[in-house]
């Protein structure tokens, strides 16, 4: 089938049989200004679906994505991602950001893989910002457990260059904002958090509420 006819009749599916379902919380997520909770900035994976993971709705999350979910340090690369967090953080109001890796991520491939992005300038000047990661990663990671040591130290990476970015900083340090990392595992559905007290990603696996 066409790709521009299965997206219409996708967008018609949801108009018939989901959206008569949800107008109530739509209209109610429309009624005020939107209040969302958490920034999350995770990959631009098409596989992965920051609302259905985490059963979010209208007005919860506010979402960036890019390519490896990498936040470049504050005053490097004034664009996409520094607005959004400063606009989520200081006009939004957010509680808590969230950086979300993935299993399988073409873009921690790539850093481990540097000819791939040979044709791609653009890419590659982009994964600079993870070129820490890759550095760390290693120094401490056993040569055929790279990739998912990459995964992780690359949340941990961009953690730290999220507070660098004064807005996030500021709202730390005045309590109102706490900034965490996610690996989602998406052949298995799991979402490790990152445990800072214990050093290491988590998995919420049985976990509960
Ligand atoms: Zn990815």
């Amino acid at each position: 089938m066409d790709v521009r006819e299965h997206l219409k009749q996708g967008i018609h599916r949801f108009q018939t049989e989901i959206y008569p379902e949800l107008r109530e919380t739509y209209l109610e997520a429309v009624s005020k200004p939107q209040e969302p909770h958490t920034l999350i900035i995770t990959c631009a994976d098409s596989r992965i679906d920051p609302e259905l993971i985490t059963q979010s709705g209208p007005g919860e999350l506010f979402v960036m994505r890019n390519i490896g979910n990498l936040v470049p340090p504050y005053g490097e690369m004034i664009g996409g991602v520094s607005s959004v967090i400063e606009y989520a953080v200081t006009a939004l109001k957010v509680k808590h950001l969230v950086i979300c890796g993935h299993s399988d991520c073409g873009a921690m491939k790539a850093l481990l893989k540097p000819e791939s992005t040979e044709k791609m300038p653009t890419v590659r000047r982009w994964l600079r910002n993870a070129e820490a990661a890759l550095s760390v990663t290693r120094e401490i990671a056993p040569e055929a457990n790279m990739l998912p040591n990459l995964t992780e130290q690359n949340v941990l990476m961009q953690m730290t260059h999220a507070k660098t970015h004064p807005a996030v900083a500021g709202a730390m340090a005045r309590g109102e904002l706490t900034v965490g990392g996610w690996v989602y595992d998406i052949a298995k559905g799991d979402v490790r958090i990152y445990d800072d007290q214990k050093n290491k990603f988590e998995s919420t696996v049985g976990a509960g509420a």
